[in-house]
């Protein structure tokens, strides 16, 4: 079986620890490789590298670090399709999606391409009599990024493109459920021209996170995952004095207007609810048509689209619909939750359990799901259940589905699909959510806004990627000058507004 590795000073370092993972192929059930697990020391003496690495590059000119991030992004586009076979096979989900991980990741990096202009600082020339201020954004040093399996290319460039053109180190630890890809990202960069320890990948659990965490060297963290963990990184890298943004889970939901197009809705439905098997905090796992009329007419819509969704491995061509969930654990869960939703009541009006493919028996697929008349005590609206089902809330009016949304714990992304513009704008303005779509139904910003939700859905200050990562990943030095010739002289005792 392939043993994976670490990525230490520019190279592929096998672990020493002595721990290993399994990494399952999730469209077969088997293992396919065994990633190892660092332990605190390996995570120490990678930090420890990193930070011997981090002056020179910080030193380097920001033209210049911005210039590997062009090189670096020529290259992901160059392997394409090598990164996202790499991101499906361990994965599972679709080429297509697979390529369009790829590039959510890399048009971070195109924004980093620009760097210099974000890095700039401020300037104020005769802020007093003589007196110039300018504020200088520099560097943190060594900062570490732990990111989740659902999307292996996208998440750690989002935290390793803005981090390294900063001027910083970054120790990235993956998701050990699908590592590898990380692995390709950073002999990429190499190929780009990033000097060897300013960035160090490191597999790894709970024990190299753990370390992260409480290494006084390492001076913030960029979490992504669920929300129980992103409270426990928030709180662990606050104990150091660590910058942390901590990114969790989702329950998203779609308002349905009566007066919106209905099958344009169900489209979106269908792509946003069951697109890499609900492995997306952006998902749509919520439904909320307002009125009897509309929800009747939205269910008659989605049953023969969901009827039609092609399940299968992402070998078996481009017009699979979705993969396989990631684990059996996660399959077993997402059942359960489909049987509690039937014990508690809400109509499950199309059934996924029990889907099986020929010849791939013992993979963690789960057909498609679709749940009406669930009510907000249910666990299937409670939980999210990051899997391939839909749960239709019925709201009486569109006060009643927009209260529905402002009252649920997370608050990542959501959606309304209308024909009125008023509407739509009321939405947008009163619900506290943080990132919205107007008959959009995963609105991931690009990349020069950025990216964070609100309420459980994050944890700290300032969202990812976009100008908001260039603060996260710097400081800010704030210089007050003069120069004495032509001044008064003599010594100022009061804490004043300048003259
Ligand atoms: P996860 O929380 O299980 O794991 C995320 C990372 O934390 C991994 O690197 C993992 O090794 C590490 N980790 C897990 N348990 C830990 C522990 N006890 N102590 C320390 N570290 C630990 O998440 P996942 O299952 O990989 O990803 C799915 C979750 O991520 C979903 O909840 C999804 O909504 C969320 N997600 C959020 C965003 C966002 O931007 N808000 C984006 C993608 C995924």
């Amino acid at each position: 079986m392939e043993e994976l590795h670490h990525w230490i000073d520019g190279a592929r370092t096998p672990g020493s620890s002595g721990r290993f993972a399994d990494v399952m192929n999730p469209a077969t059930g088997e293992v396919q490789a065994c990633v190892p697990l660092a332990s605190a020391d390996e995570v120490r003496a990678a930090v420890e590298r990193a930070a011997a690495a981090q002056p020179a590059w910080a030193a380097t000119n920001p033209q210049r670090r911005a210039r590997v991030m062009m090189k670096f992004g020529a290259l992901i586009n160059a392997h394409m399709d090598r990164l996202a076979e790499c991101v499906s096979r361990e994965h599972g989900k679709t080429l297509p999606d697979a390529r369009g991980d790829v590039q959510r990741g890399l048009e971070v990096v195109e924004v980093c391409m620009g760097a210099p202009h974000l890095l700039k600082g401020e300037y104020m020339d005769n802020g007093g009599p003589g007196i110039d201020l300018y504020a200088m954004r520099q560097p943190l040093g060594v900062v570490a990024g732990i990111t989740p399996f659902n999307f292996p290319a996208m998440i750690p460039l989002w935290k390793m493109a803005p981090a390294l053109v900063s001027g910083n180190a970054m120790i990235l630890k993956p998701s050990e459920r699908t590592p590898s890809t990380a692995i390709l990202l950073a002999e990429l960069l190499k190929e780009a021209g990033l000097p060897d320890g300013v960035l160090q990948v490191v597999n790894g659990d709970k024990e190299a996170v753990d370390a992260l965490l409480d290494d006084e060297t390492v001076q913030a963290v960029g979490f992504v995952g669920s929300t129980p963990i992103a409270q426990y990184i928030y709180g662990r890298a606050a104990a150091t004095g660590k910058r942390a943004q901590c990114f969790g889970g989702a329950k998203n939901h779609m308002i349905v207007m009566p007066d919106a197009d209905l099958d344009k809705a169900a489209d979106a439905l269908v792509g946003a609810g069951y697109g890499a098997a609900g492995e997306r905090c952006m998902a749509i796992s919520v439904a909320v048509p307002v009125g009897e009329e509309t929800a009747d007419r939205l269910v008659e819509k989605l049953v023969p689209r969901i009827e039609k969704l092609k399940v299968g491995p992402y070998t078996a061509g481009e017009d699979v619909d979705y993969g396989p969930v990631i684990t059996a654990a996660a399959k077993e869960r997402i059942e359960s939750l489909i049987q509690s939703g039937v014990d508690q009541g809400a109509d499950l009006v199309v059934d996924g359990r029990g889907f099986e493919l020929q010849g791939y028996e013992q993979g963690f697929f789960v057909g498609p799901s679709l749940f009406d008349r669930a009510t907000p005590e249910m666990d299937i609206y409670r939980e999210e259940i990051f899997g391939p089902v839909l749960t239709q809330v019925r709201a009486g009016s569109y006060e009643e589905a927009l209260s529905l949304v402002m009252k649920n714990q997370y608050g990542n992304g959501t959606a309304i699909y209308t024909a009125d513009g008023d509407t739509a704008r009321d939405f947008a303005s009163r619900v506290n959510v943080g990132m919205v779509g107007i008959n959009f139904p995963i609105p991931v910003p690009l990349s020069y806004f950025t990216f964070g939700g609100w309420k459980k859905s994050a944890f700290g200050d300032l969202n990812q990627y976009g100008p908001d990562a260039f603060r996260f990943y710097t400081r800010t030095k704030t210089v007050t000058a003069r120069w004495f010739s032509g001044i008064k002289d003599g010594g100022e005792f009061n804490f004043k507004a300048m003259d």
